[in-house]
C-alpha cells in the first residue's frame, strides 16, 4: 500500500481523505512512477471539493499533475531512475491522479524533466504555468510581441495568472495585471514584473461592444464579462488567449472586436494538448521563466493538507501557485 488521498462516492455524496491505497488497485498503464511532487490547480479545487463533475470515476485519486521518478516502465521511452513530469491527459479525472505517492500511467503521456528545473520547480509551474506558457505561445504564433502594445492578465494574483505576468515581463511586455486583491497583491505582481494593476472590477461589469483600445494582447484565466471585455478593448489585431473560467463559463460578447478590428480569440486547452507542444511549452519555460519569481509565487505544503487547500483556490484566496509535497 502506499499514502494516496482517495475521493469515494457515496450516498450522502462525495467524501475525500488521506488514505492507504493498495498497489492492486492502480489502473492500467506501461509506467509506475514515484512521485515526489504534486501542485494545486483550480481543477484540483473542483475535484477535492465536488464543486463541480471533474471527477468521472471512483475512487479517484485527485491530482492532475506530477512530478516523479519512474520506477517501473514496459514503454521504450523510459527507464527506471528518469524524471518525469505529467500534466493531463485525464489524470485526477477519469485516470487515478497524482496526490499519492505512486502513479501508474501511460508512457506517452510523460514529459522529461526538463534539464535545468527540480522537480519541485516544475511543480511550481505545474499545469497552471504550463498553461500561461501555452497561452504566451498562442500569442506569439499569431505573431505578436512587446512592440505591438501591452498585454492584459487577467486573474492575474492566481496560479496561471501569477506565471503569465513573470513570462510576459521577462520577455519584455508591459504588462497590465488585473486583479481582485489589489490591495493585498499590487507590491507581488509589481515584483513579478507587472508595469500597471487594474481593479478586476472594471472588466467585471457589462461593457460596450468595442471599447478604447487598451491591450494587444490577453491572457485570460477569468472568462465571462472579463473575456468579453478583454476582446472589447483589444487594439486593431491583437488577440487573446483564454485559458480559464474562474469568473463564470459564459461569454457575453459581440463579433465586433473580430469584424471590425479582426482581433483573434485563441482557446487554449493543457489536457490534451499534444506532445510535440507540450515538449515546446516545458522548455521554453525552463530557458524562460525567472526562478526567483517563480520562487516568490510558490507555498508549499505536505499532502496531508491539500484537501484543506480545495475551496481555498476555488474561493480566489491563493497567491500564485501551491506545490504539494509527496515523497
Ligand atoms: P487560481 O489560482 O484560483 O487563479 C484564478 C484567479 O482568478 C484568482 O486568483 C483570482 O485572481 C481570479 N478570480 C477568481 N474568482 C474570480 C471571479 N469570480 N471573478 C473574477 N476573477 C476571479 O486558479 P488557476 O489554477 O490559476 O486556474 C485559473 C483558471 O484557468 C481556472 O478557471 C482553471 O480551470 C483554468 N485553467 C485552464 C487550463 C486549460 O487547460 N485551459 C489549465 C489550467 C487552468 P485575482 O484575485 O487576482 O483577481
Amino acid at each position: 500500500t502506499f499514502k494516496a488521498v482517495v475521493i469515494e462516492k457515496g450516498d450522502g455524496g462525495q467524501s475525500v481523505a488521506l488514505k492507504d491505497f493498495d498497489e492492486s488497485g492502480l489502473m492500467d498503464g506501461d509506467v509506475t512512477v514515484r512521485v515526489t511532487h504534486s501542485t494545486l490547480n483550480y481543477k484540483d479545487g473542483l475535484a477535492l471539493t465536488g464543486k463541480a463533475p471533474v471527477v468521472r470515476r471512483w475512487p479517484m485519486i485527485p491530482g492532475i499533475d506530477f512530478a516523479g521518478v519512474v520506477e517501473a516502465s514496459s514503454h521504450p521511452d523510459w527507464k527506471p531512475g528518469d524524471s518525469v513530469v505529467l500534466n493531463g491527459w485525464g489524470t485526477g479525472e477519469t485516470h487515478l491522479g497524482a496526490y499519492a505517492e505512486k502513479a501508474r500511467v501511460k508512457g506517452d503521456w510523460l514529459v522529461a524533466l526538463p534539464a535545468n528545473l527540480t522537480p519541485e520547480q516544475a511543480m511550481a509551474v505545474g499545469t497552471a504555468g504550463y498553461t500561461a506558457m501555452l497561452a504566451l505561445l498562442a500569442l506569439e504564433r499569431h505573431g505578436l510581441s512587446p512592440a505591438a502594445g501591452p498585454a492584459l492578465v487577467t486573474g492575474a494574483a492566481g496560479g496561471v495568472g501569477s506565471v503569465a505576468v513573470a513570462l510576459l515581463a521577462r520577455a519584455g511586455w508591459h504588462v497590465i495585471a488585473s486583479t481582485g486583491r489589489a490591495d493585498e497583491e499590487a507590491e507581488y505582481l509589481r515584483g513579478l514584473g507587472a508595469a500597471e494593476i487594474i481593479d478586476r472590477r472594471e472588466l467585471g461589469a457589462p461593457g460596450k461592444p468595442l471599447g478604447k483600445e487598451r491591450w494587444a494582447a490577453t491572457i485570460d484565466a477569468v472568462g465571462s464579462t472579463t473575456l468579453a471585455n478583454a476582446l472589447a478593448m483589444t487594439r486593431y489585431g491583437g488577440a487573446v488567449a483564454a485559458c480559464g473560467l474562474a469568473g463564470g463559463m459564459d461569454l457575453p460578447a459581440s463579433v465586433a472586436p473580430f469584424i471590425l478590428r479582426g482581433v483573434a480569440l485563441f482557446g487554449i486547452d493543457s489536457v490534451m494538448a499534444p506532445l510535440p507542444l507540450r515538449r515546446e511549452a516545458w522548455s521554453r519555460i525552463a530557458r524562460d521563466l525567472d526562478p526567483a519569481a517563480l520562487s516568490v509565487m510558490t507555498t508549499t505544503v505536505p499532502l496531508d493538507q491539500v484537501i484543506d487547500r480545495g475551496p481555498e483556490i476555488l474561493a480566489g484566496r491563493t497567491r500564485g501557485r501551491v506545490v504539494v509535497t509527496i515523497a
